[in-house]
């Protein structure tokens, strides 16, 4: 089969990790009788500086033209002083809004290899998982396209005064949830929806909603939890979170706690979805837009530093949500399992600098190759 990927590497580290997440999509590809097209296209500060927006109107449509969305990440201090509607950021607000994929998932899975990188104590971690192992596997499913990140957003006249909003529709909360009862019905069936719901009414929404959709799902047990907590309990107790769904401002900031303990957010992969109905993608797969978790790194850009694992790992879930290519996807995961099982390690997810805790730094490139001969069943190095 012929695919058609749109590829946006943005800004900062974004190239150097979209790199190594192509070159094992193309692996995968020779090896399985795909061919992969890409659709290389400006978003974020590059195309402030070359057209002047961060999300030319080309961008979106062809974007649009393709099966899937792969983006590395955009911003960075060049473009930090701009007014917030010409920011880099907002490339992403349009995408998400454009492509119409509203549920954003989030797996944050403590691997065994990557044990020693997570700052949790064992007996944490074994207290709270369900096996006694120091392990978790927690997917939050944030929604993507509403709330305080979409709502009406202003100043007063004297600038003294700022103002975001927080909308949400029975509709957009619904849909999401049903991607998570989905996502749990074939989990660990358990479905935690977090929100603040003792102040904010649209979270006493969310609950209503929840109480709601829960009744087609019987098989899945529904828990609530106030975000204030759960940002607690997932320092305490991780073990006992399956699927988490949430608005788009508590799940942007869970998920980057949750990356923490995973051993780096350079680990973490993302898929947003749209709905089935929408069928925006030309092969009647609603659209996908993934992405790394993770931001430009302006600290590690051109450095060759960067774990460009978090993307190669949402190239993989783009096989699997937006092609239905199981096989594939699980191919890509064994293959970067098999590099972390063989002790080789970037920088964040590393005990030391020098290797002296008997594992082997390796910068992006490298790092990428090595998924790739893993991939291919060559020697790693
Ligand atoms: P960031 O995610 O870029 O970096 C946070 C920290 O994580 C830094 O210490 C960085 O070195 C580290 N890190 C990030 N990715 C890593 C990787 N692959 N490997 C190893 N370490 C990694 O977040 P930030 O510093 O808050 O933001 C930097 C820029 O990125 C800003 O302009 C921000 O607006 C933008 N941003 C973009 C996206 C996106 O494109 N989806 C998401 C978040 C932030």
């Amino acid at each position: 089969m012929k695919y058609a990927i749109a590829l946006i590497p943005g800004d900062g580290i974004g190239p150097e990790v979209v790199g190594p997440a192509m070159e094992a999509l193309d692996a995968v590809g020779d090896i399985y009788g795909h061919v992969f097209n890409y659709v290389e296209l400006e978003a974020g500060g590059n195309a402030i500086d070359t057209a002047g927006e961060p999300l030319p109107e080309n961008t979106l449509e062809a974007a649009r033209e393709c099966d899937a969305l792969l983006l590395g990440a955009v911003g960075g201090p060049k473009w930090d002083a701009l007014p917030g509607h010409l920011r880099p950021e907002r490339a992403l607000l349009g995408l998400r809004a454009g492509l119409r994929v509203f549920a954003n998932l989030r797996p944050a899975v403590l691997l065994p290899q990557l044990r020693r990188a997570c700052p949790l104590k064992d007996e944490v971690l074994i207290k709270s998982n369900p096996e006694g192992k120091p392990q978790f596997d927690v997917l939050i499913v944030r929604e993507l396209t509403g709330g305080l990140y979409f709502g009406e957003q202003g100043r007063s006249n004297d600038n003294k005064l700022a103002f975001d909003t927080e909308t949400y529709a029975w509709e957009e909360i619904e849909r999401v949830l049903r991607t998570g009862y989905a996502a749990a019905a074939v989990r660990r069936k358990k479905l935690c929806v977090v929100d603040k719901a003792n102040v904010l009414e649209s979270s006493r929404l969310w609950r209503e909603v929840a109480a709601a959709v829960s009744e087609d799902y019987p098989s899945v047990e529904t828990s609530y939890m106030y975000v204030d907590n759960c940002a607690m309990q997932l320092i305490r107790s991780p073990g006992q979170f399956d699927v988490i769904v949430t608005s788009n401002l508590f799940g942007d900031i869970l998920s980057d706690e949750a990356s923490v303990l995973t051993g780096s957010i350079g680990m973490l992969p993302s898929a947003s979805l749209g709905s089935p109905q929408d069928m925006l993608a030309k092969d009647g797969h609603p659209m996908g837009m993934y992405e790394p978790i993770h931001g430009s790194a302006p600290d590690l850009a051109g450095k060759d530093i960067a774990n460009p694992l978090g993307t190669i790992l949402s190239a993989a879930m783009m096989l699997r949500y937006s092609f239905g290519l199981e096989q594939e996807a699980a191919a890509i995961e064994a293959g970067v399992n098999a590099v972390l099982d063989a002790g080789f390690r970037t920088q964040d997810i590393a005990q030391s600098n020098d290797g002296s805790e008997g594992e082997k730094i390796l910068g992006t490139k490298a790092m990428g190759k090595a998924v790739l001969h893993a991939l291919e069943g060559k020697e790693f190095l």
